[in-house]
């Protein structure tokens, strides 16, 4: 078991947020958690991260728990688990090239030489196919789709064994969300990585992932593998999103 969020509650001023939410990902695993806004998601995905405090249960990381972790622990917890944010624009500086920026992690937890670091960044712009000539842009300098793509390549940059995507393509317009997970789809094939794909978009989640968790007024109230979508024992929240989800995919294919 890689992650394993074990009946989780947690209030921001006395309001239930996220109440008793259980559930686990597999190594290699892509999970879907859809819900909608203000259901918890983002709440969720910090408390995996170890940003929050929750209020009850326990995040396991492997054998590894936030709630119990030594300093040295949490150092090894924060190297297997990496995220990327709806806006990346906040999360790099914007007095640094994007090299800096993608190699910061290596350098901060000194596990790269000086002489390797070149290799490094051609790799990971390749992953996630970002010209190279990009590496000298500073943020201001690049699309939201180039940025999504750097914020990627800095989130796989340390190997980790689970990237957690919280509405990481929703700002983008569709085409370049759509080449941004095709290009996920493909890596998540030939790499052992695990991701958790937070999104209140089904495509999105439907594209990437090979289960999915709904989050309502913070309970998951539905868990099913994606093939599961369209059976008549969905929970009325998730028949909610998935006819929204067909009503959209017949607007765009012109039947309407
Ligand atoms: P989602 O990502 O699904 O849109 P969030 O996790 O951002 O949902 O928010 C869930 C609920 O928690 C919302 O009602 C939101 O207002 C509240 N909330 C989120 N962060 C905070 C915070 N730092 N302080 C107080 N309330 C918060
Ligand atoms: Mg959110």
């Amino acid at each position: 078991m890689l992650l394993h969020v074990k009946n989780v509650s947690k209030n921001y001023n006395d309001q239930p947020v996220l109440r008793d939410v259980t559930f686990t990902v597999q190594a290699g695993e892509s999970v879907g958690l859809i819900g909608a806004s203000g259901s918890g998601k983002s709440t969720l995905s910090r408390c995996i991260l170890g940003l929050e405090s929750i209020d009850a249960g326990e995040i396991r990381l492997r054998d590894l728990s936030w709630q119990t972790a030594s300093r040295k622990e949490i150092k090894s917890m924060r190297q297997r688990v990496q995220a990327v944010f709806q806006d990346s624009s906040e999360s790099f500086n914007p007095r640094w090239t994007l090299t800096d920026s993608i190699l910061e992690p290596l350098r901060h937890f000194r596990m790269i030489e000086p002489s390797e670091e070149a290799t490094k960044l051609a790799h990971l712009c390749d992953i996630v196919q970002l010209p190279h000539a990009c590496m000298t842009s500073y943020p201001r300098e690049l699309s939201g789709g180039q940025k999504q793509r750097a914020a990627i390549a800095r989130s796989l940059s340390l190997n980790p064994q689970l990237v957690l995507l919280d509405e990481a393509t929703t700002a983008l317009d569709t085409l370049t969300q759509h080449h941004i997970v095709e290009m996920l789809q493909s890596y998540h094939r030939d790499q052992s990585t695990a991701f958790l794909i937070i999104s209140h978009d089904l495509s999105v989640v439907s594209k990437l992932c090979d289960r999915i968790l709904v989050l309502s007024e913070g309970m998951i109230v539905d868990a099913f593998h994606c093939h599961e979508l369209f059976d008549g024992s969905r929970h009325p929240y998730t028949i909610e999103l998935r006819d929204a989800f067909v009503e959209k995919g017949r607007f765009l294919n012109g039947l309407n």
